[in-house]
């Protein structure tokens, strides 16, 4: 589906307003390989020097899109690692998907492999937007987190390529108790390379993040709250990612400004990625497959529903009995069962089984008091 005009633009916001999460995924993210030059601190993969021999071959990677291109919603289909672009095959696959409909998104590593050959490519292949990871303005931190000297330049030289190849760019931080306080000096740069989007992640203690501090509830909230601030006059688009509580924090804040929170009307880019009108959570609008198949609610809640070799992911992301709990907001526990923004939040299930062991545990970064057995509140801000 490419960005649309006028009446049929209308028609699309519809859609998407109307997106049953219990049908399709708004987003699936594709580890095609787990292979990275890079060995960063808060690598969710592990990810290792070597491509697996046991990776999706790319007949398998082919037969894969086409069944993803079964949910006939148009998921945004993110090509990410450890290095996509460690995959010779990375182009044709992504032609592929994109032929089928699908909407392409890639996540490279700034290496050397980011070329401006490579962002042609890239483009030509139907690639629609390329989101870099930056998590410090100051080179020496971004560094010190990538644990390569020099990674800064990198990915000002791959951010400078893909925008002369002319791929709307997105960026990616992840916020951990190290650079929570390098944070908001990046937002200058952001504004500078025309970002479309800045998506901020924050840590979920798994795989090597598992070494790294979290910020506490508190940092959660204030940071939160910032972003709330910065949405209302940055030239991006914002994205809390793995912040399902960003919803609630929008929601309240908007409250009290008297603003009507409302259902519907989602954002409409010319990149077509779009943003969904509803709370994205694991398993529910968000479905992760792992370089040798697994199907996982997302790729920071390692738990595999099946895998894409032996079933179609469609049936998996609908039917299997781990997806089906995560959409199921009645199952959770503690606070997050009892708090009245569940529907739209839910708590991060990734957070909450990273830190207890149970996914339906409340998620340990949010510092809110439910305010008793209120009735759900379907809004989103
Ligand atoms: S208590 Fe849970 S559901 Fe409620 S806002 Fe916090 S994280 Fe979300």
């Amino acid at each position: 589906m490419r960005p649309a005009a006028g009446k049929e633009r209308a028609a699309h916001d519809k859609a998407l307003a109307r997106l049953d999460f219990d049908r399709s995924p708004f987003t699936i993210a594709w580890e095609v390989t787990r292979a990275c030059a890079y060995s960063c601190k808060h690598c969710r993969a592990s990810a290792q020097p070597k491509r697996d021999p046991n990776e999706l071959s790319t007949e398998e990677g082919m037969a894969l899109v086409e069944d993803i291109a079964g949910f006939d919603t148009n998921p945004i289909l993110v090509f990410t690692g450890g290095d996509p672009l460690m995959r010779q095959d990375l182009f044709e696959l992504a032609s592929y998907a994109d032929s089928k409909g699908l909407r392409v998104s890639l996540t490279p590593t700034a290496t050397a492999l980011v070329t401006r050959k490579n962002m042609d490519k890239a483009a030509e292949s139907g690639v629609r937007r390329i989101a870099f990871s930056l998590d410090s303005a100051d080179s020496a931190i971004h560094d010190e987190f990538r644990g390569v000297e020099g990674s800064f330049e990198r990915t000002m030289e791959g951010i400078e390529n893909a925008r002369a190849a002319g791929l709307p760019l997105q960026i990616n931080t992840t916020v951990t108790g190290i650079n929570s306080d390098h944070i908001e000096p990046m937002v200058e740069l952001l504004e500078k390379w025309e970002v479309v989007q800045w998506s901020v992640f924050f840590l979920v203690p798994t795989g090597r993040g598992a070494q790294l501090p979290m910020i506490d509830a508190a940092q959660h909230e204030r940071m939160l709250n910032w972003l709330y601030d910065l949405s209302g006059k940055a030239s991006f688009d914002l994205k809390a990612t793995v912040a399902p509580h960003f919803r609630r924090i929008a929601i309240q804040r908007s409250r009290e400004k008297g603003e009507k929170t409302f259902v519907g009307a989602g954002y409409q880019y010319a990149d077509g990625l779009d943003r969904p009108t509803r709370g994205v959570n694991d398993g529910r609008g968000f479905m992760f497959i792992s370089h040798v198949g697994e199907v996982c609610p997302s790729g920071f809640l390692p738990l595999a529903a099946g895998n894409a070799r032996e079933e179609s992911v469609v049936d998996i992301y609908r039917d299997s009995e781990l997806f089906c709990r995560l959409r199921d907001d009645t199952l959770l526990e503690g606070k997050c069962g009892q708090c009245e923004y569940r529907e739209v939040c839910g708590g991060s299930r990734a957070r909450a089984y990273a830190v207890t062991g149970n996914y339906l545990a409340s998620d340990p970064a949010c510092q809110y008091q439910p305010q008793g057995q209120v009735a759900p509140d379907r809004s989103v801000a």
